[in-house]
């Protein structure tokens, strides 16, 4: 039951049950989670904080489902999918209101969020149909080779709190284009966002057990997922989330060999050099940076100027950054939402108060902001700060938040190694007119994705995803399907 009015059109896309099988259910444990407004702190509504017997019922549920969704030709497979994708845009408004208000991001981002999600849902169900396997010229003439590509089974989904439709529709779009069926449990702030896909997927035709879906609280979410890394029924583990999470789940997925990627933390670099378009630059970093308050995992996290340009560069964006508007995710006129939570708040202000304290200089911003009428509410201003260093945490940890950290460079070689200088390796972006130099830098830098005079980059059709320590697999593109599906190989003999 919502308890605050969302104002949707379909009020029972507030779901706040779980999905195990065929029936949605309060969970088999009598306790809820609490789902609060970061942007008021006020309560929207309780979903089950599920436990290790809703874990081990969603998997025999997924399992049970396994052979018969893996054996419906790939073009009904295909149908069901293009009607989620259907449904979702369909819902478009209330999908964004329900995002914006369990996480906090504008409304126009939270609908934009929606078609971004139902990108990957239509794009997979095309892919769906194209997952062909090969005939290989044989060594022996008596023989044929051949390989096929098959679903791994029951697949784990584990999603966070930043972007709670796309990242729900990234995993289980594939793994249902592959053939494979889901558990899943979404991230603890926003459960309500995936409950309402869930049951958009149910909708569009997606048969019982195919998808399942359990929510949890931070102290119960390792108990839900242990039971699902010691199952051996469970295939694969498909994880967006931070760097520790993602070890652990690796650690923990050996025991039983099951196929995992990882979509983890980053720290990525934005570099501006002297030949750059700083009109571009400036605009390219607010699209990168500002883009969810900061708390995208390819947000530039260390911006590197060079010295001839940082002076104008920096007026430039410190106009536009004291510019933004912060306010509730409600109010269309805001730019820059609340803040996850507390924990989210304290982080960023540590981040600050470090970097002052090793000699930053706040251009702009640098305080938290109180709304008398919502104690409770996680805002933060809109940052820039000069004379950033390597030793500052802001330089060597994700903010996650609406902070610019802003270094000089002298040349190309040294800010290369600089850029390099960090475990992470997701996002990386860097402006420049020579063309000789975009081959250069695109080449050296250590990471997944490459900006190169442009901050806007996810899109279905591109392969997403990291190296180093921000994970390994990618989604999205004609690759997204790799992690889901496994090579057979079949030999023909008596030719
Ligand atoms: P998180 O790792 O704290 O939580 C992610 C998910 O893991 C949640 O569902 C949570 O309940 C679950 N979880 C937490 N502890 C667990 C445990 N011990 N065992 C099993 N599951 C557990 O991350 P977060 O704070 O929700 O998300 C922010 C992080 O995600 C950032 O580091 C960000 O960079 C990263 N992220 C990465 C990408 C990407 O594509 N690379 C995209 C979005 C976010």
């Amino acid at each position: 039951m919502s308890l605050i009015s969302l104002a949707l059109s379909r009020g029972d896309l507030v779901e706040t049950r779980n999905l195990i099988a065929d029936n949605w259910t309060g969970g088999l444990e009598p306790r809820q989670l609490a789902v609060t407004d970061p942007s008021d702190g006020g309560l929207v509504s309780n979903v089950p904080d599920a436990g290790a017997a809703d874990a081990k019922a969603a998997v025999d549920a997924a399992q049970a489902a396994f052979n018969a969704w893996r054996g419906a030709p790939a073009r009904d497979r295909a149908a069901v999918l293009k009607r989620w994708n259907d449904v979702i845009v369909a819902h478009q408004d209330d999908l964004g209101r329900l995002i914006s208000r369990e996480q906090g991001k504008p409304l126009a981002e939270g609908r934009g969020e929606v078609l971004y999600a139902a990108s990957y849902v239509e794009w997979f169900a095309e892919q769906a149909t194209r997952t062909n396997g090969e005939v290989i010229p044989s060594p022996f003439s008596n023989k044929r080779i051949l390989s096929v590509r098959e679903p791994v089974g029951v697949v784990a989904v584990i999603t966070p709190w930043n972007f709670p439709a796309a990242m729900i529709a990234r995993k289980i779009a594939p793994a249902l284009a592959a053939g494979c069926t889901v558990v899943a449990k979404p991230a603890e702030d926003t459960p309500l966002t995936a409950l309402a896909l869930v049951k958009l997927a149910q909708e569009a035709g997606v048969p019982p057990g195919v998808i399942n879906i359990v929510t949890a609280s931070r102290e119960r979410a390792a108990g839900v997922v242990d039971v699902w890394l010691a199952d051996d029924r469970v295939r694969k583990i498909s994880f967006t989330g931070s760097t520790p999470v993602g070890k652990h789940l690796a650690r923990q997925s050996a025991s039983t060999l099951k196929k995992v990627s990882l979509e983890l933390g980053g720290n990525a670099p934005f570099i501006v050099f002297a030949d750059a378009d700083i009109d571009a630059a400036v605009e390219g970093l607010m699209a990168a940076k500002f883009r969810n308050g900061g708390q995208t995992c390819v947000c530039p996290n260390r911006v590197y100027v060079h010295e001839l340009v940082h002076d104008a560069f920096v007026a430039k964006l410190a106009a536009r950054v004291g510019a933004l508007k912060v306010g509730p995710a409600s109010d269309s006129t805001s730019q820059i939402g609340p803040m996850i939570n507390e924990r989210a708040v304290q982080k960023i202000e540590r981040h600050v108060r470090d970097a002052v304290s090793q000699g930053a200089r706040i251009v702009v911003g640098g305080e938290r902001i109180r709304k008398p009428d919502s104690p409770q509410a996680a805002y933060f201003s809109p940052t820039v700060l000069v004379d950033a260093t390597p030793s500052m945490a802001c330089s060597c940890e994700e903010t996650f938040g609406p902070v610019v950290a802003v270094a000089r460079f002298r040349d190309e070689s040294e800010v290369v190694a600089r850029a390099n200088a960090t475990p992470f390796g997701l996002a990386a972006y860097f402006y420049t007119d020579s063309p000789a130099r975009i081959w250069r830098v695109a080449e050296a830098l250590e990471c997944g994705i490459v900006g190169i005079n442009e901050g806007v980059l996810a899109a279905e059709a591109a392969p997403f995803g990291g190296v180093k320590e921000s994970g390994y697999g990618r989604e999205g593109s004609v690759h997204g399907l790799d992690d889901y599906q496994q090579i057979k190989y079949l030999c023909q003999g008596g030719v």
